[in-house]
């Protein structure tokens, strides 16, 4: 049993999965990690069921409000049945066979991720609790949909924090997954689950794809930070008059290559280079390049709080630099996927740039994940992705 201190029940009573050590007065019992634990205010009223992670400053994550509760088999498959429930009646789902299945604690499952790309699935075991229940938790997903093949990607950062090594591997059925065919939106792309990025593919921007894609028609596109070509060949696919897709990752670009081909489109109206963003933007504005259409979409500079000074620096460099090369009329998409960056921090990181850059520009909109990353209300934290979407002031 956990005892918390007096008055640190308050989080808890928000319904805040998290319980931090020093929130804890006491622990009762040989606990192990990931072992089912009730959680105790001060005052001696069960407040939830929780995973013990012994190593992690996040000591304990909540399974369950309801004390009565049983932390079982049929637990993790009653909560990845809602999960897949939601998905299944979003409308992306009519649009796309590739989609986040579980989001950790939006979908009350602290530390599990699951992607789905077409019948294969990609999961992620980010903390000891969710260690523990691996098994179940892979045969619950197996039996919610009918997906017989599961890889691993728990191969993160992360997991040492949990006292957990690092794992990946086919958990359960095995093929080849280098390249899984998925579709969104009508466009084909190839996804490596096994060696690509995160779980293979960026499917919280799968709506901001297709709002690029809109805006696209006869524009000159810039695509920073390419990765597979997402927002390139959505561009493309939108009718753009020419798209430069800057990518520093050689095997990221290779997959580019061939999700251009899987798709009708007209291959001499994109040039995938390999180059440093920040380097390369030099280059552009010292050659008077000149876009209609800059999308911006970095790595997390700022995955915790303690980097954000650094990552500020580096998101003001690119914008100002992506600004100019902005024609009259043209329009900036930028993100920040960082954690440690807020929406209104994002925002006056941009301004700063702009003012910096000489270009006046007005926000016309804002992005945030797509619908299968949701946020629970109790839990912001969960919030990492947003974007702006700006139009030069000319
Ligand atoms: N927009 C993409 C996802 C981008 S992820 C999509 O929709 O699929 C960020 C990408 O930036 C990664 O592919 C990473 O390899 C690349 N990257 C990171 N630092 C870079 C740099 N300095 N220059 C160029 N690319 C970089």
């Amino acid at each position: 049993m956990i005892v918390l201190k007096r008055g640190r029940e308050r989080s808890l009573k928000r319904r805040h999965p998290w319980i931090f050590s020093g929130a804890i007065e006491r622990v009762q019992g040989d606990l192990k990690s990931g072992d089912t634990v009730p959680v105790r205010s001060a005052d001696g009223q069960t407040l939830a069921l929780a995973a013990w992670s012994p190593t992690s400053q996040i000591r304990a994550r909540v399974w369950s409000f309801d004390p009565g509760a049983s932390i079982d088999a049929a637990f993790f498959r009653a909560r990845i049945e809602q999960a897949a429930a939601f998905r299944a009646a979003l409308p992306a789902a009519r649009h796309t066979n590739a989609l986040r299945l579980v989001h950790g604690e939006a979908d009350g499952l602290p530390g599990v991720v699951v992607d789905r790309y077409a019948d294969v699935l990609v999961a992620q075991f980010l903390s000891a609790g969710a260690e523990r229940w691996r098994d179940e938790i892979l045969d619950a997903l197996v039996e919610a949909t009918g997906c017989e093949a599961i890889y691993e990607r728990s191969d993160v950062e992360v997991r040492t924090l949990e006292g957990l090594e690092p794992r990946a591997g086919f958990a359960r059925g095995n093929r080849d997954a280098r390249r899984c065919p998925i579709a969104e939106y009508g466009l084909n792309f190839r996804v490596d689950v096994e060696a690509g990025q995160k779980t293979g593919f960026f499917l919280d921007q799968r709506e901001n794809r297709q709002r690029v894609r809109s805006l696209a028609a006869g524009r000159e596109v810039l695509d920073g930070f390419a990765y597979t070509g997402g927002f390139s060949i959505a561009s493309l696919a939108g009718g753009a008059q020419r798209v430069v897709a800057l990518e520093s990752s050689v095997p990221a670009l290779e997959v580019a290559r061939e999700n251009l081909a899987a798709n009708s489109l007209d291959a001499a109206r994109i040039e995938f280079v390999q180059a440093n963003v920040f380097a390369h933007l030099r280059l552009l504005r010292d050659r008077g390049a000149a876009f209609d259409l800059v999308v911006l979409d970095p790595p997390k500079f700022a995955p915790t709080a303690a980097q954000v000074k650094n990552a500020a620096r580096a998101y003001k460099d690119i914008n100002l630099l992506a600004l100019k090369l902005l024609r009259p009329g043209g329009l900036l998409a930028t993100f920040s996927c960082s954690g440690g960056v807020s929406a209104e921090l994002f925002q006056s990181i941009v301004a700063g740039a702009a003012v910096d850059a000489g270009v006046a520009a007005k926000i016309i909109e804002r992005f945030g994940a797509a619908a299968d990353h949701p946020v629970a209300l109790e839990f912001p934290e969960g919030e990492y992705l947003k974007g702006l979407l700006l139009a030069r002031n000319d």
